[in-house]
């Protein structure tokens, strides 16, 4: 630390160029996260201090997370959903494969998951000691869920489906998925921090949510398509006390007993995430789906006039393409396979689309 503190003028000059290091949200096509909603920002700033570890000192704040839970298990077509804001899909995820081990207790628990899965379940794996059964996708990049079933034993503590992958945009055969879970009593956790806020508003929804009996809990990301602030998570549990079985005893705060992975939280995101359903409403926050989805299909349509195919035909806003650069600034990213990646997110306007296509094609000519 600094023995004597700077001005404010001097920290504030100092930060505005640290600052101005960061890449402009205009040249940025590889993010699932997206400038935040005016209204997330407002909201946010209003909850700064509040911390949600403790919630009897916030009850104003603890009663937008239930709002925030209600809401979300509404649109996913079960208002009875149990669940808490997490910090993302990561910490959604952890949490998801921490109450699956709680509730079926096996001396070598494994997961049976997608290869196309997020890299947080490979983290959730190594902290809880789980084995990854990993099951290959098909030539359209959605899991094969007959492979699925083949792998699944009695050691097997949860079935893993991902609604909206994060390369290709796939959703996975969550119907086939969810038959499966039921038949053999398994816990079905729905991967949907991308999709759960995109696949609700599409024109031809496609059935990933507690609307298919076999799924148990699922994941979605205010901070992705819902343009929260950052870190704005989700995770429902189709039984409304589900989480209990993961309590602990919390002596000195104004809870007893705790069953989230942070101890300290801010409410601030919670606000943010809250205020943007609020203010949109479905009617508004289709319409951003609907923007996305059209320019994803844009870019798609334009690399093909370049000559460049498509590597998918995604369900959501993420276009990939069989091509091996893109001209700078632009930042964009690369799947596994090599495959040049696009996320179409609310701040990707149609004109920036253009904009990327002609310099892509001056490149490419
Ligand atoms: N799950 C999916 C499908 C994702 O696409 C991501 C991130 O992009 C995650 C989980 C992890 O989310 P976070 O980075 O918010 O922890």
């Amino acid at each position: 630390m600094l023995s004597k503190g700077l001005s404010e003028e001097d920290l504030f000059s100092f930060l505005s160029s640290q600052k101005k290091e960061d890449i402009d949200h205009r040249y940025i096509l590889s993010s699932m996260c997206t400038l935040p909603h005016p209204v997330a920002v407002k909201a946010h700033c209003m909850f700064m201090e509040t911390n949600l570890g403790d919630p009897g000192l916030f009850p104003g704040t603890a009663a937008l997370e239930r709002l925030l839970i209600e809401r979300f298990g509404t649109l996913l077509h079960h208002k009875e959903a149990g669940g808490y804001a997490t910090s993302g899909g990561t910490e959604s995820n952890i949490q998801a494969l921490r109450l699956a081990k709680a509730i079926k207790p096996v001396t070598y628990p494994n997961v049976v998951l997608p290869e196309s899965a997020h890299f947080s379940f490979k983290k959730a794996c190594d902290l809880l000691s789980l084995e990854m059964r990993t099951v290959p996708t098909g030539p359209d990049h959605r899991m094969l869920a007959n492979a699925a079933a083949e792998v699944i034993d009695k050691n097997t503590i949860c079935l893993v489906g991902i609604a909206g992958t994060t390369e290709y945009g796939m959703i996975d055969p969550i119907e086939a998925l969810a038959k499966i879970a039921y038949q053999h009593d398994i816990f079905l956790h729905i991967d949907a921090a991308f999709g759960g806020m995109v696949i609700p508003f599409l024109e031809k929804p496609i059935p990933f949510d507690f609307a298919l009996p076999g799924v148990t809990t699922i994941a979605v990301d205010p901070h992705k398509m819902g343009m929260s602030t950052i870190p704005a998570g989700v995770l429902l549990t189709r039984e409304p006390d589900m989480l209990d079985t993961l309590n602990i005893d919390t002596p000195y705060l104004t809870v007893k007993k705790e069953f989230t992975l942070a101890g300290t939280r801010t409410g601030a995101p919670v606000a943010g995430a809250l205020a943007v359903l609020d203010y949109l409403g479905t009617d508004g926050m289709r319409a951003v789906v609907t923007g996305c989805m059209k320019n994803t299909q844009r870019l798609i349509a334009g690399m093909a006039t370049l000559g460049i195919a498509p590597a998918a035909t995604p369900d959501v806003n993420v276009a990939t393409f069989a091509c091996k650069s893109a001209p700078p600034p632009w930042k964009v990213s690369w799947t596994r396979n090599g495959d040049l990646r696009i996320v179409c997110m609310p701040h990707v306007h149609r004109d920036t689309i253009e904009t990327f296509l002609k310099e892509f094609g001056e490149m490419h000519a």
